[in-house]
């Protein structure tokens, strides 16, 4: 029986193993994954945690229960090392899995060393761990005698801009928050319309923005910021770092052909290359559209990249020719707080109150299988969405 290891089981990983499984297969090979957590994240729902309007079994359901009616094995253990002469995976625990095809899903990390005091100081917002630590900090903070409680969002991207909303729905009056960017505007990437419709609900919820200001330090309860050559220094009792993406270190260390990011250099077929039994997707390989545009490192890439993943494995495996990778640009949502959200695509632009509903039932329906589909959707229509709106 051919043996197909996934490392890690996130959008690109899990997303292959649930296609491989749909495909028509002469023989059914052993499909194993293995992730160093127990729970896949869908992260673009991850700020709901934050405002309490989901809960952690719906952005974060269990392997164990995902994969429970299905033939896909899983594992939970940290890969430490791919034998790419012996076509082995290598497991903290010392074991090793022998692959006929291996996919290298491990994703990223949010790079903390970039300016003193960001990892101790610092919390990223990319797992379910730093929502957890945010939600407390909060808590702290809530339950204390501070009149303000002074948040500063370091990034005025995509997380950057949702985060300071559900927070500022979160604390209300007593929020004071700012994003920090070095940049003269913030999601300069996005459509006019979501870059206006984010900027208003920033506007109306007094949200301050430090443009063309870098940090020179983080301290427990300061940060150090640089405008224009001048420093100043301000209190703050919650520094969130959103910036950036990296390869996890792993990766790094094999001897797989890389770029100057550190991203894995894979063909339009998703095989690494000149290893054609390896494929790579995700955040951590460097992808082109059909234009030779660099495709960026997002949940939509990886999902639409898993499914060729999966096609081209079962081709290669039987014998069929391969697929090249095609993009489909399906356009972009931002939650922007409760109740309010902006997207544009396909040649739609909408927010408010009707974006925010369609942003659900979108990533609703983007959810891993149906039964976890069926048990959120249930949740919504019977139990009232308590939230800090
Ligand atoms: C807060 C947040 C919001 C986002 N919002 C959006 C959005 O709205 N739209 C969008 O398109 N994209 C969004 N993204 C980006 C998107 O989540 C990523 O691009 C996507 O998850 C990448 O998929 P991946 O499979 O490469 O990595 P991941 O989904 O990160 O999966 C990697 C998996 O590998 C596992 N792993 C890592 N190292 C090891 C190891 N050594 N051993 C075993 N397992 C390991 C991890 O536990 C994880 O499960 C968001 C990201 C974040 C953090």
């Amino acid at each position: 029986m051919k043996k197909i290891v996934i490392v890690g089981g996130g959008f690109g990983g899990l997303y292959t193993a649930l296609r491989l499984i749909q495909l028509d297969w002469r023989r059914k090979p052993e499909i194993t994954i293995i992730d160093k957590n127990d729970r896949f994240v869908f992260s673009p729902l991850l700020y709901e945690l934050i405002t309490e309007e989901m809960r952690s079994w719906e952005i974060a359901p269990h392997y164990a229960d995902l994969l429970a009616t299905t033939p896909i094995k899983y594992i939970q253990d940290t890969v430490t090392n791919i034998n790419i002469e012996q076509k082995e995976v290598i497991l903290a625990n010392h074991d090793s899995l022998a692959y006929d095809r291996l996919v290298i899903a491990l994703g990223g990390t949010t790079p903390t060393d970039l300016v003193k005091g960001a990892r101790e100081y610092g919390i990223p917002f990319r797992t379910l761990e730093n929502a957890y630590q945010l939600k407390e900090k909060l808590r702290q903070l809530e339950n204390s005698e501070k009149e303000s409680i002074k948040v500063a969002i370091v990034g005025g991207g995509y997380s950057g801009v949702e985060l300071a909303l559900k927070i500022a729905n979160r604390l209300g009056n007593r929020g004071k928050i700012r994003i920090i960017d070095r940049n003269s505007d913030i999601i300069s990437n996005s459509p006019e319309f979501n870059q206006k419709t984010a900027k208003k609900a920033l506007r109306d919820h007094q949200i301050w923005l430090d443009l063309e200001t870098d940090i020179e330090e983080i301290k427990a309860e300061e940060i150090t910021l640089s405008y224009k050559n001048k420093s100043d220094t301000i209190p703050v009792d919650i520094v969130l770092w959103t910036i950036g993406t990296k390869p996890v270190r792993m990766i790094n260390e094999l001897s797989l052909p890389q770029n100057a990011q550190g991203k894995i250099n894979i063909n339009r077929q998703l095989q690494v290359e000149n290893h054609p039994e390896i494929f790579a997707l995700g955040d951590l390989v460097e992808c082109y559209d059909q234009n030779n545009k660099t495709l960026p490192a997002t949940a939509q890439v990886a999902f639409q990249q898993a499914d060729y993943c999966a096609w081209n494995i079962w081709a290669s495996l039987e014998k069929k020719p391969l697929l090249t990778f095609q993009y489909q640009p399906l356009g972009e949502m931002l939650a922007l707080g409760v109740g309010n959200a902006t997207l544009s695509g396909l040649g739609i632009s909408l927010n408010g109150e009707l974006a925010y509903l369609a942003r659900r039932l979108v990533y609703l329906y983007r959810l891993p299988t149906f039964e976890h589909q069926l048990g959120v959707a249930l949740n919504w229509i019977t139990s009232p969405i308590t939230t800090f709106k």
